[in-house]
């Protein structure tokens, strides 16, 4: 059994803490794209753990967790990652964690160009998380990558080096000015933080293969949302990477396999961190009250993230996109304190009423139809069935239903692993 957990908005909309509920069944669970740039935010008995490239299952002592073909990995973060999780009590070793040979490696000049590349483009950055990730993509595609694998062939992987860096470094140097990097210097970083995890290097894709053979249940875990997708979303403002259900398979390493189960992540108003179009950007006291009620900063990078309604334009296209078969709607409980809780129905463009998600132009110069719904006023933080949750709640979770067109299956009204109603 295959299922895929991925975002229905524009990413931190709680999938973390999904995965980590829903993984209680898993007996494998494997992260498929993207690197540190992003951050999933677990709460349990052990404490707050933010984790930006493992797995978030390897919370669970009985999971095992895969970093898939289509990460990219920075191994000084991932090796800083793991201390903090082993230093808390968390097992983590070559049985229940395993690294394919096939995903690239984040390299420091990869931070560094992303960061130079930022600063270069002053007022028309990007909001990169400067982690690296898309001058890693970008060599990916250039084959210039190197991959975890290579650090099982020393030899080999010093040619490699031998051949990419001083392309890197004419990069790093002629064009920003930046200092020289050797390969040289580039294997010791390999041989102090990539080497000590050999042990945890292999063929991910026969393991999977042979695991979902055996009947064993896999579940992919995205990270982002639909709206981030490098083809799909809000390009140029995009994460580098695939973040829908359709590239799970791909990315994790078994591209033949059919996904069987798609739970989208779909939060209950809108958040959206670093630059681009967000057509339900809230501004002033409104945005101020609702980014503190949701605690919206970013788990990465601690950034104040932009805050919105809920938009059913944007939600019912990251549906589609994801090919969802059910939901999760997160974060519920933020919105009690609302008098009327607002909701994007639409979208005008150009004097147009258009409710199908734009993009280029039509998107930078749409403006949210508002309405609202009656709020509910009180705590729904303690409701584990829907019928504890008052009628305007209730209301709130059937109409965002209907305007998504996708059964809303879970409701999650806090952070901790237990908060949550399962409606069917
Ligand atoms: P992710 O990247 O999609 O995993 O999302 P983040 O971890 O960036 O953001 C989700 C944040 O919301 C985390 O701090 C979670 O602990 C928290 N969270 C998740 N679900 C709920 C919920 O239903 N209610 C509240 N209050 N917080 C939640």
């Amino acid at each position: 059994m295959l299922t895929a957990i991925v975002g229905i908005n524009w990413g931190d909309e709680g999938k973390g803490r999904m995965v980590d509920l829903l993984s209680r069944d898993e007996d494998v669970v494997v992260r498929y794209q993207g690197g540190n740039n992003a951050g999933h935010t677990v709460v349990n008995h052990l404490g707050k753990f933010v984790l930006n490239l493992l797995p978030s299952g390897i919370l669970r002592e009985e999971v095992v967790c895969v970093m898939g073909s289509g990460m990219v990995i920075d191994v000084e973060h991932l090796s800083r990652e793991v201390k903090k999780l082993t230093d808390a009590g968390v097992k983590i070793t070559p049985e229940n964690l395993k690294i394919s040979d096939k995903a690239h490696i984040c390299m420091p000049y990869h931070v560094m160009l992303d960061r130079m590349e930022e600063a270069r483009l002053k007022d028309k950055k990007f909001g990169s998380t400067g982690r690296g990730i898309s001058p890693v993509y970008g060599d990916k595609y250039m084959k210039k990558g190197i991959r975890m694998g290579d650090l099982l062939h020393p030899a080999y992987l010093k040619e490699r080096l031998e051949t990419v860096v001083p392309f890197k470094s004419m990069n790093v140097e002629k064009i920003y000015g930046g200092e020289k990097i050797t390969a040289g210097a580039m294997y010791e970083w390999l041989k102090t933080y990539g080497m000590p995890f050999t042990p945890y290097i292999c063929d991910v894709s026969s393991y999977l293969d042979a695991a979902l053979t055996e009947g064993k249940r896999v579940m992919l875990e995205a990270q982002l949302g639909a709206l981030r997708d490098i083809d799909f979303g809000i390009y140029p403002f995009t994460s580098s990477s695939s973040t829908i259900a359709g590239y799970g398979p791909v990315g994790a390493g078994i591209p033949g396999r059919k996904i069987d189960l798609t739970v989208g992540i779909m939060k209950a108003y809108s958040s959206c961190v670093g630059e681009g179009p967000f057509t339900v950007e809230m501004d002033g006291r409104e945005a101020h009250d609702l980014r503190e009620a949701g605690g919206e900063y970013g788990a990465a990078t601690g950034r104040p993230r932009r805050v919105g309604a809920f938009d059913a334009v944007a939600s019912r296209y990251g549906v589609r996109m994801q090919g969802a078969d059910c939901l999760a709607l997160t974060k519920m409980d933020v919105l009690s304190y609302m008098d009327r809780v607002p909701v994007c129905t639409a979208y005008l463009v150009n004097g147009k009423t258009v409710t199908d998600f734009p993009t280029g132009e039509d998107l930078n110069s749409a403006e949210p139809v508002i309405e609202y719904l009656p709020g509910w006023k009180c705590d729904v933080s303690s409701a584990r069935s829907f019928d504890d949750l008052p009628e305007a709640a209730r209301n709130y979770v059937l109409t965002l239903e209907k305007l998504v067109g996708c059964p809303i299956r879970y409701v999650s009204v806090g952070p901790e692993r237990e908060a949550y109603i399962e409606r069917y």
